[in-house]
C-alpha cells in the first residue's frame, strides 16, 4: 500500500458503529458496535484478518460503540485504547474480563503513537463520560472521525480543520425528529448539548471545513428513525451549493452504509 490514510466505514449508525482506519502499515478500528460476528464478517468483506488489527479505539461506552468489544477482545486479543472514564463503562459492560494488558488509557489532547499512526483524541460533548473523537496522522496525511456530538465545539472544529478527509456525524433531520414518534424527553436528549449533531449543523460545519481546505467528507451515524441518507445528503449539498461549492470539483461526499462496508476513502499520495 502507498503512503496515506484510508477510511473504511464497516457499518455506521445508531444501530452500531465500526470504522477501519488504515495507513501503509497499520490497521486500527474506531469503535466495535453490533456483534463480534457482524464485525468479523465486515472485516472479512474488506479482506482484513481481525488478528492484523493493531488496536481498537473506543469513542465512548454507549452500546452502539462497544457491544462487539467484549467477545471480540477475548477472541482476538487486540490492544484497546479509551479514555479513563470510558474504561469504567467498558469494564462495567463486559460479561467476562479480558486480559488487562490489552487496556490502554488515552488522554485527550496528547498524541499517542499506534503503528505508523499518531492518534489524537479530542473531547466531544455527549451524554457519556469521557466521550471523544479521534484525529489520525500518518506520513503527512491527516484524517478524523467525529460522531456523537451534542454540539460542534471550537475544540472539535480545531481538530477537524486541516484534515484531508473526515467522517462526521449527520444524526438527525430536525423535522423528522420533532414530528416523529419518539417521546418528548428522548427528542430533547437527542437535540440537546449531550446528544447528537443534526444534518443542518453537520452541513454548516462541512461548509466551513471545505473552505479551510478539507476535500473529502463521509456522513455517518445516521439515526434509523429520524434521518434518511438522501435527506442528510441533500442538507449538505444545499449548504454547499449556497456557497458555490461544487461536488466532485471542490469536494467529495459519501454516506456511510448502516449495515455493510462503505467504499474506502483513500487520502494519500497519488498512485
Ligand atoms: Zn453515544
Ligand atoms: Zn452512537
Amino acid at each position: 500500500m502507498s503512503k496515506g490514510i484510508t477510511i473504511t466505514p464497516l457499518y455506521s449508525g445508531s444501530s452500531g458503529n465500526a470504522i477501519l482506519m488504515s495507513s501503509e502499515q497499520t490497521h486500527v478500528l474506531v469503535d466495535a458496535g453490533m456483534s463480534c460476528k457482524k464485525l468479523v464478517e465486515a472485516l472479512n468483506a474488506v479482506r482484513i484478518n481481525p488478528f492484523d488489527l493493531n488496536a481498537i479505539l473506543i469513542t465512548h461506552d454507549h452500546s452502539d460503540h462497544i457491544s462487539a468489544l467484549d467477545v471480540f477482545t477475548r477472541k482476538f486479543n487486540i490492544p484497546i485504547y479509551a479514555t479513563g472514564a470510558t474504561w469504567r463503562g467498558i469494564h462495567a459492560a463486559e460479561k467476562k474480563p479480558h486480559s488487562p494488558h490489552l487496556d490502554n488509557e488515552i488522554i485527550p489532547g496528547t498524541k499517542t503513537p499506534i503503528g505508523d499512526f499518531e492518534v489524537l483524541a479530542f473531547d466531544t460533548p455527549h451524554d457519556a463520560q469521557g466521550s471523544c473523537g479521534y484525529r489520525f496522522e500518518s506520513e503527512g496525511h491527516v484524517a478524523a472521525i467525529a460522531t456523537d456530538i451534542g454540539v460542534m465545539t471550537p475544540v472539535i472544529f480545531e481538530q477537524l480543520r486541516g484534515c484531508e478527509g473526515i467522517l462526521l456525524e449527520a444524526n438527525y433531520d430536525n423535522d423528522m425528529l420533532w414530528n416523529g414518534a419518539y417521546p418528548y424527553y428522548l427528542k430533547k436528549r437527542i437535540a440537546g448539548e449531550g446528544g447528537h449533531l443534526c444534518n443542518e449543523d453537520c452541513a454548516s460545519t462541512i461548509v466551513k471545513l471545505c473552505k479551510s481546505g478539507t476535500k473529502h467528507f463521509i456522513l455517518g451515524h445516521l439515526s434509523v428513525e429520524n434521518n434518511l441518507p438522501q435527506v442528510a445528503e441533500r442538507a449538505v449539498l444545499l449548504a454547499m451549493e449556497t456557497e458555490k461549492l461544487v461536488r466532485d470539483v471542490d469536494y467529495t461526499l459519501r454516506i456511510a452504509n448502516r449495515y455493510t462496508p462503505t467504499a474506502p476513502l483513500w487520502l494519500g499520495d497519488p498512485q
